[in-house]
Formats: C-alpha cells, structure tokens, sequence
C-alpha cells in the first residue's frame, strides 16, 4: 500500500524519505508543500525535480475528502459535507466572526455517546476518522476561501467525541500547531469533551490546547439523564481532573451549558454551577437549545436566560450567551448529522 504522507510528523515524513534513498529534508519539504502551501498533489510542488515528483507519485498518496455538498447560511456560515472513501459522512463548519474565521471539525463519522440533546447522537457510530482525515477538512476549507490566513481558529466541535478518538485527534493536533504543519497558534485550537476522564488526564501531558467541557448540568442526577458518560465519570471525578489539567499562564477552561427549559435552567442551577465551579479557572458559554426533529426539549425564554447569566456574573463568572450560526442550514451546535438528506447540489 502507499504511504499516506498527510498525518505524518516532521520526523515521520524524514524517516519515509531515508527509507526511499532520499535525503531526509526531502520529506519535511512535502509535507510542508501538503500542510503549509495547501498542495493537492505532488505535481504542485514546482521546487522539487520533475524526476522525484514522479516516484512520489509513483510511492506515495495525499489522501482527500469528496467534497458532496456545501450550504451557505444567511449568516455567512458554510457547511461542508465530506464523503469518506468508505461511504460514510462527515460534517465541517465554516464560521465567520468579525476578523475571522473558525472552523468546527469532526473527528468521528458519528458518535457513541447519546447525549440526549444532540441530533448526531441519533445517528450512532460509524468510525473514528483517521489523523490525515482530520486535518484534510481544514485544508479543503483553506484551499476554497480567498484569504485561507483568516482562518486562525480551530475547534473541535463538530461531530464526534474527540477523545474517544484520541490517538488520531492528537496526532492531527500536533500537525496542526507546527510551525512547519498547518502552524496554527496553540491559543487557538480547541477541544471539547463530554468529559473522558482518562483521555482527559493524559491530554494535558501530551499536547498543549485550549479545552472546553460540555457539562450542560450543575448535578449528577440531572447530568446523567443528558448525558450517559456522567454514569462512569460522574461530576466529582470530572472536576478533580480538571483541577489537575495543567493550563498555561491565565488560560481558563471553557465549560459549555445548553439552557433547556425546566430541565438545567432554573436559578437555584445557576447557583450549583457556580459552586461546582468555584475553585476553577472557568469561563462558561451558555448556548441556548437548538431543537431538533425528535427531540421533546426546547429551550428557555430569552428572560430566563439573561436570568441564569446574571446570577454567573454576580457569582464572578465570564458567562457569555453563545449564539449559535447556521441553524437555517442545520450547521449549528447539535445539529450535524452528515447524513445526505436532499440530492447534492453541483459545486
Ligand atoms: N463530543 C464533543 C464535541 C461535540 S459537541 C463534546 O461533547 O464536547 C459540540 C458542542 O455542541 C457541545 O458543547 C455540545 O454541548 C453542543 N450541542 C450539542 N447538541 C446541542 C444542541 N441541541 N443545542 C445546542 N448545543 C448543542
């Protein structure tokens, strides 16, 4: 089989070149052409001779995602919906803030977890996705934009529990934040978890990223009729790891908390989530519910919202409301379900 040179590191792609009769810069240099420069096959890369092209092609793959289908949301917001070669699907969002641009990536074809309030948990497992389809979705999405410098921040939000993929979603991080890989900023890469409690512990020691707990629920019961990993890794175990996870310099964790009406939403839950989160550098993003078909759940009025963020802020708490973008193309938090539901439209 031929190597796929995408997810290797630095050092990976220098031992492949060696085992090739090649000098070792030779494989940093592909794979700056693939993470740096965006190439999409071998032929781009113009500063290598025309003879190492061909036993590249001839040695080697770039692996791509088929590009099915992308939507554009009022908003600005892009979906993108990506085939895999074994025929499952997966979702990326482009999303567009005031002087920049995220990008919300998966790191599974569906996801085990069963959060209740999440449409992709409808759809199960497929498979995790492997490290070079990972970073793939970022750079179609560069490749497609007409400043792909403007995309600086990366968040693990979109389908998938990260850490349920964690050999791959690491490997993809380190790519990432290498200066000669993708070379985004540590500061802005983002991974969010339902909270695997072993998978966490060992992330702070493996790589340095920005962290965001979807913790949707201030107590046990209420966590885990939302969200079935609390039963193993119940809130007291959660949050001890938290307290050990090694944060850079003034760095604070992001807790996410969907507002559902009459379930997580009432004042005296503002106030457990304060106390729960006390000893914490945290800041939490509160992101009303976005419904969706089959789902008995709605989210609170817009007062009682503002109610739970002012008893955060009184608390000391950075609480912000986030809105979510893209719910008239289904891209918003919740809503990925990569599955194809109308004909592709021609791109
Ligand atoms: N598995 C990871 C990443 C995917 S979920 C995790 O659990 O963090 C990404 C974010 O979407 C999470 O913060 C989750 O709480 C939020 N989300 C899921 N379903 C939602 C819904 N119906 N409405 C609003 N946010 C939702």
């Amino acid at each position: 089989m031929k190597a796929d040179l995408k997810g290797m590191s630095a050092r990976e792609t220098e031992n492949w070149a060696v085992g090739l009769g090649l000098e070792a810069y030779r494989g940093r240099q592909v794979r700056h052409w693939m993470l740096g420069r965006l190439a999409a096959s071998f032929d781009e890369m113009t500063n290598l001779p025309k003879s190492l092209r061909a036993l590249l092609t001839e040695k080697a793959n770039i692996s791509h995602l088929k590009q099915v289908k992308v939507q554009s949301s009022k908003d600005g917001t892009r979906k993108y919906l990506f085939k895999l070669h074994d025929g499952h699907f997966i979702e990326t969002v482009l999303i567009p803030e005031r002087d920049h641009f995220t990008l919300c990536i998966s790191s599974q074809a569906g996801c085990a977890m069963n959060c209740r309030f999440c449409l992709t948990a409808t759809q199960g497992l497929d498979r995790d996705l492997k490290t070079p389809e990972i970073i793939e979705q970022i750079i179609q999405v560069k490749r497609a934009m007409d400043d792909p410098d403007r995309l600086t921040n990366i968040v693990f939000m979109g389908m998938g529990e990260p850490l349920a993929n964690y050999d791959a979603v690491v490997k993809a991080i380190e790519n990432l934040v290498s200066e000669d890989g993708l070379n985004f900023s540590h500061r802005k890469v983002t991974l969010s978890t339902c909270g695997l409690v072993p998978q966490l512990r060992k992330l702070g020691k493996d790589v340095t990223v920005n962290l965001a707990i979807s913790l949707n629920a201030a107590d046990d019961e209420t966590r885990s009729f939302l969200m079935p990993v609390n039963r193993k890794y119940p809130l007291k175990t959660l949050l001890s790891a938290l307290r050990d996870f090694p944060l850079p310099n003034r760095r604070m964790i992001t807790f996410e908390y969907i507002l559902i009406k009459d379930v997580n939403d009432r004042d005296k839950d503002a106030l457990k989530l304060a106390a729960l989160l006390a000893d914490l550098r945290a800041k939490i993003n509160l992101i009303p519910l976005n419904p969706h078909p089959g789902s008995n759940m709605s989210p609170p009025s817009q007062k009682n919202i503002l109610q739970f963020q002012e008893i955060l802020l009184k608390n000391n708490f950075t609480a912000i409301i986030r809105k979510s973008k893209g719910a008239d193309i289904s891209a918003a938090c919740g809503q990925l379900s990569g599955e194809l539901k109308s004909p592709p439209t021609p791109l």
